[in-house]
């Protein structure tokens, strides 16, 4: 194991910490919580309290409601030119504030600070992405197969959003719902992951900047999330919930959101496979598994969590990625030579040692890693087993850190058995040089996203979603906005 720096004081120059901490933003102000105490925010990689936020209550959720529900109105008739100009302008701000936008979201997330400026990169770009698309909502019209009357079809602005994100994108997660709902009409309000509250805030500063108006983003953080989400949810007002965060949470708030029949758009938990074919390039697919598995130092949804290597490629494989696994520095994510930054938690970095123990105990064999280090932050090095059998606790479940798990295979139709046999379908990776296998393998493949020849597949122009368990609904693409339209069609006898 490689350690850099670990552990020293974070990088935070640059950061203004306090600006990040003045309330929760309501209505466009700034405004003290209710909640029973300040919310402390925790550096991963020096376990340091970095700042603390303010905590929302029953009350301050409806006040939020409320400053949604009075900007609503005059932003659904802004003309779609000016949204467009708006959005333009934060995807503008969010470029030119990338540097410490990157810095604040390695240091309240971990991740290291090159993850950090890719994050920044993808979530401004939905902001680009929706002001282009926020002036070509185009409706239907046409004559009625009867031809007694024409056919209308509009696409409205839904009405107030309730956005919840998780912790492992705090930037883009946010982003990939914000842009899209305020391209279509929507005014909204966002609960960012508790972990990673200040990335939030500081870009609802920003929205403002360019010129958002009050109340059209509201921002909220709470220690109560249960309660305080239920009471939005069951405010009538609120006509649609965009979730991203574990299926088992998103189970639960679809239960809620069936009280008052809200619109739902679910983008949960993956487990996706990544299969090598005995003709992929070598370096290719390295590279890919390397991005595949790697970004976020694992912690993502798309993270390849079972690694399917044919037989014939497999020595070579597995020698190539685990040269790579073990190079990788590890450090605080704030230090710019970080390759692989601590977990979130301590908890987190407990469950990836809890995995890793159970599969080494059904038969899986450590070629590097595999062993939570001692001392402060928290950190899981790089790790490569093999031979994970298929009852391994990992292969049903999201890792969501630095585990590399390879099996074997031989045929085609068994590694298609093995990649399907889950409750999840978000994404899948297929490395082979003959492109129509490619193609063939992708399609039987359970999942809404599968990357062929690459370990990359997220990208704010197309529709990111997930198959059986893994979401309902897609962002991006041109689908991301009109998860934030209700279509209203008139019938007309010209
Ligand atoms: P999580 O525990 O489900 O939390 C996600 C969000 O839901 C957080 O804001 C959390 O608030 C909130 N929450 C938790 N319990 C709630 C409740 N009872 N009612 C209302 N809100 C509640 O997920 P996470 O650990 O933050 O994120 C990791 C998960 O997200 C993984 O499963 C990953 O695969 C998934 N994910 C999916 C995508 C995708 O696009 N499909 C993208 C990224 C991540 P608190 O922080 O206050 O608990």
């Amino acid at each position: 194991m490689n350690i850099a720096t670990r552990p020293s004081a974070p990088d935070i120059a640059g950061l203004d910490l306090e600006a990040c901490s003045r309330g929760l933003f309501i209505g466009g102000a700034w405004l003290a919580g209710h909640g029973p105490h300040p919310i402390p925010v925790v550096d991963p990689s020096t376990e340091a309290v970095v700042a603390h936020v303010a905590n929302a209550d029953l009350t301050d959720a409806a006040a939020a409601v409320d400053a949604a529900s009075k900007a609503a109105p005059g932003w659904a008739a802004t003309a779609p030119r000016k949204r467009s100009e708006i959005l333009r302008r934060c995807f503008e701000l969010i470029t030119e504030r990338a540097e410490m936008l990157a810095k604040l979201i390695s240091l309240e997330n971990g991740k290291a600070l090159r993850d950090a400026r890719g994050e920044v990169a993808y979530a401004a770009e939905f902001f680009r992405w929706n002001a282009e698309e926020a002036v070509r909502i185009v409706g239907d019209f046409g004559l009625a197969p009867a031809g007694a009357n024409r056919i209308i079809v509009e696409h409205h602005p839904i009405g107030i959003c309730v956005l919840i994100t998780p912790w492992n994108f705090p930037a883009a997660m946010a982003t990939r719902k914000i842009a899209p709902a305020l391209a279509a009409g929507c005014t909204v309000v966002l609960k960012p992951a508790t972990e990673t509250p200040l990335t939030a805030y500081a870009l609802a500063a920003l929205y403002k900047e360019a010129g958002v108006p009050d109340g059209v983003v509201n921002v909220i953080t709470t220690s109560s999330p249960g309660p305080v989400v239920s009471a939005m949810l069951a405010d009538r007002r609120v006509r649609k919930l965009s979730f991203t965060g574990s299926t088992s949470v998103g189970r639960t708030l679809l239960a809620e959101a069936s009280k008052t029949v809200l619109s739902c758009s679910m983008e949960l938990g993956g487990n996706a496979p990544l299969i090598v074919f005995d003709d992929a390039d070598l370096d290719i697919a390295i590279e890919g598994a390397m991005v595949a598995k790697m970004r976020n130092a694992g912690e993502a949804c798309t993270a390849a969590n079972r690694l399917y290597v044919q037989s014939g490629i497999y020595d070579r494989f597995v020698a190539a990625l685990t040269d790579r696994m073990e190079g990788l520095a590890i450090g605080p994510g704030t230090d710019p030579v970080t390759e692989c930054g601590p977990m979130i938690t301590a908890k987190a970095a407990n469950k990836i040692d809890a995995l890793v123990k159970d599969a080494v105990g059904r038969g899986a064999k450590v070629q590097c890693g595999g062993a939570k280090p001692a001392g402060i932050g928290f950190f899981y090095p790089p790790t490569v087993l093999t031979g994970v059998p298929a009852d391994a606790e990992m292969t049903h479940e999201e890792i969501f850190g630095p585990v590399a798990a390879i099996t074997r295979f031989d045929t085609e139709d068994e590694v298609i058995a093995k990649a399907n046999d889950t409750e999840y379908g978000l994404a899948a990776y297929v490395f082979t040089k003959d492109i129509g296998r490619g193609l063939k393998v992708s399609r039987r493949i359970e999942a809404g996203m599968v990357a062929l020849n690459r370990g990359l597949v997220s990208d704010p122009a197309a529709p990111f979603g997930g198959m059986k368990q893994s979401g309902l609904g897609r962002e991006g693409g041109s689908h991301g906005v009109l998860e934030f339209t209700e279509p209203q069609y008139v019938a007309v006898t010209l």
